[in-house]
This record gives structure tokens, sequence and C-alpha cells, in this order.
């Protein structure tokens, strides 16, 4: 299990997972030392606190997979900075996102050549719940990108 977090990101640790109605649930950790601040990026070893940020990634052995990351809050000492703390960030997840990069290619990949109602059926029975219009949301996106 860890190796497969380590796909994802390298500074993650597998903590633990269960399985629960299909649904494999995997807690993992940041094992970075030093965060940068993404407002003045200046490193910051303390930390503040930590809360749980959860996301939909990749399915494994046809189980849909939500991640529970035990994501730190740090602190900012730079004194010219505007922030006193800041939330660690990662870049296969968007700040706010739902879904992983990997994830989200996965469902535009199945969803390309059917209408999006038909994707959300076929997804939505072993690789992740999406509605019709996160699709559609999701197609514009990247085809606004191309
Ligand atoms: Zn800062």
């Amino acid at each position: 299990m860890d190796e497969f977090i380590k796909l994802l990101n390298e500074n993650l640790d597998y903590v633990d997972h269960k399985i629960i109605d299909g649904v494999c649930y995997i807690t993992v950790s940041s094992n970075r030392k030093a965060v940068n601040c993404p407002f003045c990026s200046k490193t910051s070893l303390r930390v503040h606190s930590t809360y749980k940020r959860t996301f939909q990634d990749l399915p494994i052995q046809g189980h849909k997979v939500i991640i529970i990351l035990l994501n730190r809050k740090m602190f900012c000492d730079n004194p010219e900075c505007d922030h006193t703390t800041f939330g660690e960030r990662f870049e296969f997840l968007p700040s706010k996102a739902k879904k992983t990069h990997r994830l989200e290619d996965e469902i535009i990949r199945l969803s390309l050549n059917c209408s999006s109602t038909a994707a959300s059926e076929i997804l939505s029975k072993n690789v992740v719940d999406v509605g019709k219009s996160t699709i559609c949301s999701l197609l514009k996106k990247r085809k606004a990108c191309n």
C-alpha cells in the first residue's frame, strides 16, 4: 500500500486503511520535514496543527479509493509575510480539489467516447462516484487547456 501512495507522491507515508462498503479509505501523512510557505517561499519547520483533508483517487482492485490526508498547518515565521500560517500543499492535488489529477485523467479518458450520462454510470460502478455535471465541467476545463 505504501508503494501505491508513493506513486501519488513520494512525500506521503501510508498510515493505515480500511474497507467500508466496498470503499477503501487510506490514511496518509506527509514525511516532509520542512515545508515552504506558498506565499513567501520561506521554509518552515514549525507545525501549527493537523487537519483531515479527504479526496478521491484511482481505484485499487475494483475498490473506490478515498484518501484521508493528515494535512499539516504550518507557521510562517517570516515577519514580512502577510500570512502567519499556511496549509501544506501537494502538486498532485490543487488546493480545494476533491480529486487527484490522475483520477481526473482517468475520468476524462473513460468519458471521451460516450455520453456523460453513460460515463457517470460506468465510472460509478467501480471507479469513482462522479456526476454527469462534474464530467461535463472536467471535459470543458481540459478542452480549454488544449
Ligand atoms: Zn510566508
